[in-house]
């Protein structure tokens, strides 16, 4: 690789910016888990990245689920007594309950509220709410407007369809010198929400982009897919691939001003949570790390015991922790491009560490070398010292990693003290892996 030259390589403010353009143009579409929104969606990352389309039929078994009937909509609405619309879903899609079925009738006020959807806490905002498993229909509205509702007859339509159909997902490979992959997986199945969702589908879009420009190691395999049925799928469908994920994140909610937040893979101590740690911890930022719980992403598929991958998730302010999340406040105007830019960055922060990341063999481990006489040691400093560490611990059980980590050095100086003294035949790369 280098994708330490990719990055040197890059324009910063333009990344930045990109990916909020490209969230801008992905915002309005009324996407869910299948369906024609999905469908629009991938198409357009299709622009950036050679994206392979699946389509998985309807009713197919994955482990203990099923591949939903696919959901399609075209508009949305109710009617007072007079006729006005009161609720437009094409003023906003969040207004429908996503998977509503069909619907058209007169109903009481009382009937109505039995399918209404608010947020009394923020009377201003629409929640954002679904139905996947249990059909129903219903629509969400600010707590505001929910109180002006006066008795009488309204009338309400839903015109969406919810038939076999399929579950659509986008995947693109790329190949790496070795077989091993690393898996970049974010989901797109979320309407009209600009951070929990796209954040992470125009991150994962520009680091593809960015990454098949140039040679890595790693293979890549990148997965936009619906929440948690997608991942299901995709692993019920490609079980025999996931022994070659080596390392692999989650991305979503990496446009927000919080601080980095990384939850660990359920290994805990998988090189993508060493790596992680290690470059938030050097970023000298703001940043929080997180153990695995079996609750939120899809790091909850790929962490189940059956798999157990080494698959970890990076966000800004974990879900949940915004009071914007999954609301209509979640939109253009919480996201930024200099944080998207920020995450960016520091995902190939943590790729840069992996791609890097090998173990080594003293091949003058009695004693230390005389480095003077070799033109390395000509003053101490930072380093020199890097030197004598690589040279000590470089016996095959310790990665470079590990040896920054023990040094409290930032892994780049590891890296570079291993490059020079191989190329001072004093070190050998050791090839036999899982030995650290
Ligand atoms: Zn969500």
């Amino acid at each position: 690789m280098n994708i330490s030259e990719l990055k040197n390589s890059m324009d910063p403010k333009n990344v930045g910016r990109e990916m909020y353009a490209l969230i801008t143009e992905l915002y309005p579409i009324c996407r869910s888990i299948t369906g024609n929104g999905f469908r629009q969606t991938m198409e357009i990352l299709r622009r950036y990245i050679p994206l392979q389309i699946h389509e998985v039929p309807s009713g197919t078994k994955v482990f203990d689920w099923e591949v939903p009937k696919e959901w399609n909509i075209k508009d949305a609405w109710v009617k007072n007594s007079k006729g006005e619309k009161i609720i437009d879903f094409q003023k906003s899609n969040l207004h429908v309950l996503n998977y509503s079925t069909p619907v058209k009738k007169t109903v009481s006020l009382k009937e109505l509220k039995e399918h209404l959807f608010t947020l009394p806490d923020h009377p201003d905002w629409i929640p954002y709410k679904t139905s996947y498993y249990r059909e129903n229909w219903g629509f969400c509205l600010s707590h505001q407007q929910f109180l002006t509702l006066g008795d009488g007859e309204y009338e309400v339509s839903i015109d969406s369809t919810l038939e076999s159909g399929c579950l659509t997902y986008g995947e693109l490979y790329l190949q790496g010198e070795e077989e091993n992959e690393i898996l970049i997986s974010c989901h797109a199945c979320h309407p009209s929400l600009a951070n929990d969702n796209l954040s992470g589908v125009s991150l994962a879009t520009f680091l593809a982009k960015q990454i098949s420009s140039g040679s890595h190691r790693y293979a890549y395999r990148f997965l936009f897919i619906p929440g948690t049925i997608g991942a299901i799928t995709w692993l019920a469908i490609n079980e025999e691939k996931t022994a070659k994920i080596k390392h692999g994140l989650v991305l979503t909610g990496v446009g927000d001003s919080g601080k980095i937040t990384y939850k660990k893979s359920r290994r805990g101590d998988s090189d993508i949570d060493r790596a992680a740690t290690h470059v938030l911890k050097h970023s000298g930022e703001p940043h929080e790390i997180i153990d695995f719980h079996p609750y939120g992403y899809d790091e909850r598929q790929y962490c189940s015991p059956g798999f157990n991958l080494p698959v970890g998730r990076l966000s800004r302010t974990p879900y949940g922790k915004y009071p914007e999340y999954h609301t209509s406040k979640d939109n253009l105007g919480l996201v930024h491009s200099e944080f998207l830019e920020d995450s960016f960055y520091k995902v190939l922060a943590i790729l840069n560490v992996l791609e890097n990341n090998r173990s080594y063999l003293n091949l003058n481990s009695k004693c230390e070398p005389q480095l003077g006489k070799r033109g390395l040691y000509s003053s101490i400093g930072a380093n020199e010292l890097a030197l004598l560490w690589a040279l000590n611990y470089s016996d095959g059980r310790h990665d470079l990693l590990g040896i920054a980590e023990k040094a409290e050095v930032g892994f780049n100086s590891v890296q570079e003290a291993a490059a020079l003294l191989s190329k001072h035949n004093l070190l050998q790369e050791y090839r036999e892996t899982d030995l650290i």
